[in-house]
């Protein structure tokens, strides 16, 4: 198992700084997802990991070895791309073998080494078959059987599943987080999609042009987001993120938003009064049915075993769950008013100015402790 580590990289193309400085030290054994909306940086810093781009700055380290001026055959990495880019003309054993061809890895260990990956991503039945003659999640395993046939030091996968449906894309999930839990080598993964992060990651790397924003497990990034982006991108649906300031109250803050008037103790927060900031309020923390406060209902979801409401507090807008079998589900109509309370201690607070998290750690939300351990 190996480290990979960033250290200051900056990536300019042409006029544009793509990265302006980034660090990252990636434990032996992870499984990374470099998480973030397109365009923000993910597949340049993947590029440069693998040796198809160049850093313009710093230091890119594999297992503690400088390796940014090293061509992409002398990393010991390998990578799986969006397009699987397996050859049509060859079998499936023939594709899984060709990196061993090439490299010059003598015939006779070739049997051996096809035998542990076929039955590692359970390819046995396929091995004569042509790549046209495989549906997609098919593909997948072989071009995944391809970069792990060498024992690579880091496995490298830029969006791997965005050419498949939603079921094989679920069912690769799960096969994936299966097969590192077995191999255990250190993966840096490509996404743009926070389900796969969140369920596959030991860590996730948030990031936003080209800065990171968080780097955290997948716990501690829904929990405790460090700032106002992290919080508004993670999370399904996403955080309600209202404007409000904070004014001085017999025990601490009242923060308010509209119509919604939140006591918060002033040893939850580092801030003082006055300070203009941005509340966040994940669906889940607010309890609709009973409570001191009253919104108006604007639009009711239902989605299987939740209904999600669109609420409006005094001019807040608010996003509420309720589980599909509570009455309130089945009764609330858009134009009702309904009384709410909020989970105080799960209220995330951020600086207007900065965007930076306010909350004191450990006292806005606790964390389960059920994160996916690197090895
Ligand atoms: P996506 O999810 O859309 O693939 P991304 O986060 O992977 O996005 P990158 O592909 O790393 O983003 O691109 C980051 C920025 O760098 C973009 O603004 C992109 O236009 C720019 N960029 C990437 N490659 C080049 C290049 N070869 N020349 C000039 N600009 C580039």
């Amino acid at each position: 198992m190996t480290t990979v580590s960033f250290r200051n990289i900056r990536k300019v193309f042409g006029d544009t700084v793509t990265i302006p400085s980034l660090n990252l030290e990636i434990e032996a054994g992870e499984f990374v997802s470099l998480l973030g909306p397109s365009g923000c940086g993910k597949t340049t810093t993947l590029r440069m990991l693998a040796g198809l781009e160049q850093p313009t700055e710093g230091v890119i380290a594999i297992g503690g070895q400088p390796v940014q001026d090293l061509p992409p055959a002398q990393r010991d990495i390998a990578m799986v791309f969006q397009s699987y880019a397996l050859y049509p003309h060859l079998s499936v054993a023939e594709n899984i073998l060709y990196p061993l061809r090439k490299r010059g890895v003598p015939r006779s260990q070739w049997p051996e080494m096809q035998r542990r990956v076929a039955q590692l991503l359970q390819l046995d039945a396929l091995l004569e078959r042509k790549p046209r003659q495989l549906s997609g999640g098919q593909q997948q395993r072989v071009a995944l059987g391809r970069a792990l046939i060498r024992n690579p030091k880091v496995f490298l996968l830029d969006e791997p599943l965005s050419n498949l449906d939603a079921k094989l894309r679920a069912h690769m999930r799960a096969e994936l987080i299966e097969l590192h839990q077995r191999i255990r080598t250190t993966t840096v993964y490509v996404t743009h999609d926070q389900l796969e992060a969140m369920t596959m990651s030991t860590r996730i790397a948030v990031m936003n042009g080209g800065v990171l924003q968080q780097f955290a497990t997948p716990d501690e990034i829904y929990y405790r987001p460090s700032n106002v982006f992290v919080a508004g991108f993670i999370g399904t649906p996403a955080m309600s993120l209202v404007d409000a300031q904070l004014a001085r109250a017999a025990s601490g803050f009242v923060a308010r938003a509209g119509g919604l008037e939140l006591r918060l103790p002033s040893s939850a927060l580092i801030a003082t009064a006055g300070t203009e900031v941005v509340m966040g309020l994940r669906p889940e923390d607010i309890t609709l049915g009973a409570g001191p406060l009253r919104a108006r209902v604007k639009v009711v979801e239902p989605i299987g075993h939740e209904t999600i409401a669109l609420l409006d507090c005094g001019g807040a807008a608010l996003c509420a769950r309720v589980a599909s079998d509570m009455p309130l589900a089945r009764a609330m109509r858009a134009g009702d008013e309904v009384p709410f309370d909020v989970t105080l201690a799960h209220v995330h607070v951020f600086a207007r100015d900065s965007g930076l998290r306010l909350n004191r750690d450990g006292a806005a939300a606790a964390a389960p402790a059920r994160s996916r351990a690197a090895a």
